[in-house]
């Protein structure tokens, strides 16, 4: 209870608290949370004067008609009494809501309302659970699960259509919260985010009601008269776990594709890339229900009680070691996950390429998000014979990418040591560093920056060559022939992507087949990933399943198989009871429908045997009828 405020001044607080925090789709109004307990913390610092006028504005707000309460507290005024009222009632709800009540509970967290404004990244030792708000987001998907369940796909895509559109309104501010959170480039922002985003909401309008209509499958002459088919039905709800080198994408299009599917949607993207209050602000303005796609903010204990809440399919994109506690956690209660990790991607370069614009590739497949994708070229391998020219065009162009309009900084300090250490142990080992001229770590270290950074002669232990170094480092390292090229690439725990540059298409092909990994670009980079129609996911260490194209559509879809024939009264030949006979005219149809007679002889065989197993069959039954009157 507060100690100025009575029932009435409460009353009247939360009443003008809710119109000014009045919760987005799956997150708390005012009046929902036990903000107003620490009340007195904000009024113990105003005078006495402000506060006990405070408490009787409060007293008249309770009783003020909600359409005039509301125009004292928005009304646009920027000086005057009204102003005064609108900034001291802003002031202590704001305090309330925006800050940390106590070291443990935050209030940020229960609003996803990131207040850091200073200009470091953030790291994911801020990551707060929100006491209550991974079981207030699953009450609310499981809610809302039904009502999408129910939906049409057709219903469910012109939902999306208007986030499609609410984003595309939106576009120049989505790319300044990313550049903010994330320190990335404009160009990246816009390139790698937003417009495959929005790529990828128009094949889901395209495809989406193609994707998810039931199939006929084939039925086996031996089920003769019946017909089979393959429905794709939601799961439930769909927990989503992602990273922060892609935060706005990894968010949105795993999530788009369940809820098209039919499934309410729990996102939790990174504590270090915090983007739940604009992806909520867009999804209300897209007029989403609340429930159908809540994002909690928090880190890995939030995600793990979210997993401990039972959803019915985890998808996850982020490390592999934390993709092992997933699974592992996910375990305990059976929940199917899907996992989209790590990657130490190959460039295999033959010599017959044009080494202009393969140099070109080169640099953005390794540059591109300052090496921060799972699918950035990390080792690239050249043939002997264009090694030379090859390295000195690479290093000419690398010189001319400039910080901060081709690639920004890197997103995390943590990530930034990770570069530098890996780096600097190959150095160690005896690799060159080709380009910049000098390591000039301390300087860069100030605002996280890392130059491209071309290095050869990696020993093959080094963590430069085995561990995903997730920077704009490049590997360069040469090769002899086709052989030696795929067993440099397939000397990895990972198996994301790799990209095959030749003129000879048969041997690029051949190249890419004998590569273990789960996506291969020919003359281009990173490339898979730009067309929404074909699948992604990885092997080995970088995980499993596929989550876009058409077996997106599978992954957020249990799977449901049907048959079905009309009513009749037909007995069924391998029902009971079994007989000699039956098992003698069955071993029949086996050999005539499987045996060594070709096409007609084979159907004439099957067609007698069944058709005298299916008299035998209704004889059995109708003398079974017999015995049991
Ligand atoms: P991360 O594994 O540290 O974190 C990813 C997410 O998992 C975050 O939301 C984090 O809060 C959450 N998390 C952390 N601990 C958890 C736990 N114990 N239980 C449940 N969730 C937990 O990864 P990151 O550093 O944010 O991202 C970089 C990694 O993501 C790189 O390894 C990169 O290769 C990978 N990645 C993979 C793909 C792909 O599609 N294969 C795409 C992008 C990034």
């Amino acid at each position: 209870m507060s100690k100025y405020l009575g029932r009435l001044g409460r009353r009247g607080f939360l009443r003008a608290a809710d119109l000014l925090v009045p919760g987005v789709a799956g997150f708390p109004r005012f009046s929902e949370t036990p903000w107003i307990t620490q009340i007195d913390r904000v009024m113990d610092f105003m005078t006495p004067e402000d506060r006990s006028g405070f408490v009787v504005l409060m007293g008249v707000f309770a009783y003020l008609p909600r359409v005039l309460l509301r125009s004292l507290l928005t009304a646009p005024v920027r000086a005057g009494l009204v102003a005064q009222i609108q900034i001291g009632v802003k002031g202590a709800v704001y305090a309330l809501a925006f800050s940390d009540l106590t070291a443990d509970e935050s209030v940020r967290a229960f609003l996803s309302y990131d207040t850091y404004c200073g200009e470091q990244p953030r790291e994911k030792s801020r990551a707060l659970l929100a006491p209550g708000l991974p079981a207030r987001a699953m009450a609310e998907a499981r809610r809302a699960a039904p009502v999408l369940r129910a939906l049409s796909v057709h219903e469910r895509l012109a939902h999306v259509a208007r986030l499609r559109a609410v984003i595309v309104r939106h576009r120049e501010s989505i790319i300044d919260e990313i550049v903010r959170v994330t320190g990335k480039s404009r160009g990246d922002a816009l390139m790698s985010e937003v417009f495959p985003v929005l790529d990828h909401l128009d094949f889901l309008r395209r495809h989406g009601e193609r994707g998810l209509k039931p199939q006929a499958v084939p039925t086996p002459i031996a089920l003769l008269g019946k017909k089979s088919r393959v429905e794709f039905e939601p799961m439930g709800v769909v927990l989503s776990i992602t990273p922060w080198n892609y935060p706005f994408y990894q968010m949105v299009v795993p999530a788009t594709t369940a809820l098209v599917c039919g499934n309410a949607v729990i996102s939790k993207g990174s504590e270090v890339t915090p983007l739940e209050a604009l992806i909520q602000k867009l999804c209300v303005e897209a007029r989403l229900p609340g429930g159908w796609w809540t994002c909690v903010a928090g880190g890995g204990e939030t995600a793990e009680a979210l997993i401990d809440l039972r959803p019915d399919k985890i998808f996850f994109i982020g490390s592999t070691a934390t993709g092992r506690k997933i699974m592992a956690r996910a375990s305990a209660n059976l929940i199917p996950v899907e996992l989209e990790l790590g990657g130490k991607d190959s460039m295999i370069v033959f010599g017959d390429v044009d080494v202009r614009r393969t140099v070109a590739g080169a640099l953005w497949g390794a540059v591109t998000n300052t090496g921060q994708s799972c699918t950035s070229v990390e080792r690239l391998l050249v043939q002997e014979s264009i090694y030379p020219e090859f390295r000195a065009e690479l290093l000419a162009r690398a010189a001319t990418l400039e910080c901060g309009q081709d690639y920004g900084r890197m997103t995390t300090l943590a990530q930034w040591r990770v570069v530098k250490s890996q780096v600097t142990a190959a150095v160690a080992e005896g690799a060159r560093v080709l380009s910049p001229s000098i390591l000039a770590w301390d300087e860069w270290e100030k605002d996280l920056r890392i130059p491209p950074i071309v290095i050869e002669n990696v020993s093959g232990e080094a963590a430069l060559w085995q561990e995903e170094t997730f920077g704009p480092v490049i590997a360069l390292a040469a090769f002899r022939d086709e052989s030696e090229a795929v067993e440099l690439a397939n000397d990895t725990r990972y198996g994301l992507s790799a990209s095959v540059w030749s003129k000879d298409l048969a041997r690029a092909r051949r190249v890419g087949s004998a590569l273990r990994v789960g996506n291969v670009s020919v003359n281009n980079v990173m490339l898979t990933e730009a067309n929404h129609a074909l699948p992604f996911g990885g092997i080995g260490e970088s995980g499993m399943g596929r989550y876009k194209g058409f077996y997106g559509f599978q992954a957020f879809s249990s799977v449901k198989a049907w048959i079905e024939e009309g009513a009749s009264r037909k007995i069924e030949a391998h029902w009971y009871p079994y007989t000699d006979e039956k098992l003698r005219l069955f071993d029949g149809l086996t050999r005539g429908l499987f045996g060594s007679a070709s096409g007609r002889l084979s159907l004439v065989r099957f067609a007698r045997y069944g058709l005298a197993i299916e008299g035998l069959a209704a004889r059995l039954w109708a003398r079974n009828d017999k015995h049991t009157q």
